[in-house]
């Protein structure tokens, strides 16, 4: 079968890592979040770890050649021969310009974009509530919080017409409600 690559997008808090896993268990191939992978480095101690470290709590992006790269390697590694469901990344239309080169160099397109729809106020909530559940630094200042959701608006939110500029997919769920709500609604919208 040929490799799958799809995208989970959505502001900060809009519930993408949540939906991710059970996407990426739906569409059989595996969960590829930079953020976990940043977060995982900083854990570890690792010289990319240090890099990041103050970038992450600040909330500010990694810069493209290093985020880049992790994406890449990433996609080599075996498991992901089947594609992969890309989280958090591409987050500027540099970086997605970036990705669709390195599919294309293997013959390979972006297959479909979830797009998870959710008001800036309600972001707002979830971030501190998720301050308080998992200890997130960049969720607990209300400034950083701020600036990242600024960050989506400005940088991200252009690769969404970036790729309807392109003819990808897009799939728009409105991501308030359950989880199981939210997730049920992805797969019918997929068609899975
Ligand atoms: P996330 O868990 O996706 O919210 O990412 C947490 C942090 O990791 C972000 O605020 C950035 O500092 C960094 N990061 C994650 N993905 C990217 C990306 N695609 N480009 C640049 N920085 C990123």
């Amino acid at each position: 079968m040929a490799p799958s690559y799809f995208l989970i997008f959505g502001p900060p808090g809009a519930g993408k890592g949540t939906q991710a896993t059970a996407l990426a268990a739906l569409l059989e191939v595996p969960h590829v979040s930079t953020g976990d992978m940043f977060r995982a480095h900083l854990k570890q101690g690792t010289p990319l770890g240090l890099e990041v470290q103050a970038l992450l709590a600040a909330g500010t992006l990694v810069p493209d050649d290093v985020t880049n790269r992790m994406v890449e390697e990433r996609l080599k590694e075996d498991d992901a021969a089947v594609g992969a469901l890309l989280d958090g990344f591409p987050r500027n239309v540099p970086q997605s310009k970036f990705l669709d080169a390195l599919l294309a160099r293997d013959g390979q397109s972006l297959t479909g974009i979830v797009v998870l729809d959710v008001d800036e106020d309600e972001l707002r909530r979830r971030l501190a509530k998720r301050a308080a559940d998992q200890g997130r630094p960049d969720d607990a200042d209300p400034a950083v919080i701020e600036d990242r959701i600024t960050t989506y608006r400005e940088q991200s939110e252009p690769c969404l017409g970036y790729y309807e500029g392109i003819g990808v997919p897009i799939h728009r769920i409105d991501g308030i409600g359950a989880p199981a709500d939210v997730e049920a609604r992805i797969a019918a919208a997929i068609g899975s």
